[in-house]
């Protein structure tokens, strides 16, 4: 069944079979770009910490990842390959990024040979620019909220100064990369194992990965449901937005419902998974896990398997756990 829009237009037999998701057992790579594609799938893990009873969680861990440690190196990479694919390389790129995204196109840009500027929206950890600028990006701290209006900001300036605006917004090889890659190696991983999922909760930043994986799944397992994530009003949890201020994706698809998270119910997920399972999931993750009690609080979810998608995990959040852990934590 295609889904709308410009260049998202898709059989899911198109998608072909799983060739391409097989990562090197071994794993030896040629190079760093080997890494990324062929270290994929990223791990799925059962976590203790959330499933009990009949129910089990299972957590697709995107730090994994090599360069941004996050769901955004998938990104990243499809973003420049489609550019390739169609012309020569751009020698600047400028985005918009809450960091991982930014992580992701610096990388590539250290790989390839372009230049980036990356654009930090207000309510981002100071970490950030630090990593970013490791990696030989320029940072310019908007101190505005992502928003339409802010995107708009950094077409404009792309514009002016003759660089090429990526857009993880509006791209379509946001979504059509999480189609390709991130949907079908769940599914070959739950499939290889024998593990029939009732649902998937994710969160909702430019919404690429949630809506691929909801459109892959809906079509392919009826009855399967998909929630998604978003901050509560006034409150900031990075990576992820509300609806409203603006994503593309979201609108082809339909959820079951977006769960509302504040960042200390995220952090106090994130923390409980931490100290059960031993790993330490981002703020993003954190919420993930959240809406998933709230969902099963509510009595929302049947019995059986959920998977929730963890982007990124807690190294760059010190600052905000140490906020709520106590100075000196
Ligand atoms: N969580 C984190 C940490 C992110 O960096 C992002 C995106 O930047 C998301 C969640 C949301 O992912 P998406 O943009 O695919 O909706």
């Amino acid at each position: 069944m295609p889904v709308g829009g410009s260049d998202v237009c898709v059989d899911l037999e198109e998608l072909g079979f799983y060739d391409d998701v097989r990562g090197d057992p071994v794993r030896v790579f040629r190079d760093t770009l080997e890494l990324l594609t062929r270290g994929w799938p990223t791990p799925l893990v059962r976590l203790r910490s959330l499933s009990s009873g009949g129910y089990g969680v299972w957590a697709k861990l995107e730090w994994y990842n090599p360069f941004s440690f996050s769901v955004k190196d998938r990104v990243g990479w499809y973003m420049i390959k489609k550019i390739l694919d169609k012309r020569a390389l751009p020698e600047r790129v400028f985005e918009a990024t809450s960091t991982n995204t930014g992580m992701a196109l610096a990388a590539m840009g250290a790989i390839n040979g372009f230049r980036t500027r990356l654009y930090i929206p207000s309510g981002i950890q100071r970490a950030s620019d630090v990593l970013l600028k490791a990696l030989g990006a320029e940072v310019v701290r908007t101190g505005k909220p992502l928003t339409v209006d802010s995107i708009e900001d950094v077409r404009r300036a792309a514009e002016e100064e003759g660089a090429v605006h990526t857009n993880q917004f509006d791209n379509d090889a946001n979504f059509m990369v999480h189609l390709r890659y991130t949907a079908k190696e769940l599914d070959l991983q739950l499939r290889s194992k024998g593990i029939e999922v009732k649902g998937i909760i994710g969160g909702l930043g430019t919404s690429g990965h949630l809506s691929a994986l909801a459109f892959y799944f809906k079509n392919r397992y009826a009855g399967l449901k998909v929630f998604g994530v978003q901050p509560a009003p006034g409150e900031k949890i990075p990576g992820i937005r509300r609806v409203e201020t603006g994503m593309k994706w979201v609108h082809m698809i339909d959820l079951d419902g977006v769960i509302e998270v504040t960042q200390r119910e995220a952090i106090e997920a994130l923390i409980s998974v931490a100290r059960k399972d031993g790993i330490l999931p981002g703020l993003s993750s954190g919420a993930v896990a959240a809406a998933y009690l709230k969902l099963r609080g509510e009595g929302a979810l049947e019995e059986g398997d959920y998977v929730l998608v963890f982007p990124d995990n807690g190294l760059k959040y010190v600052e905000q756990l140490s906020r709520y852990l106590g100075e000196g934590a």
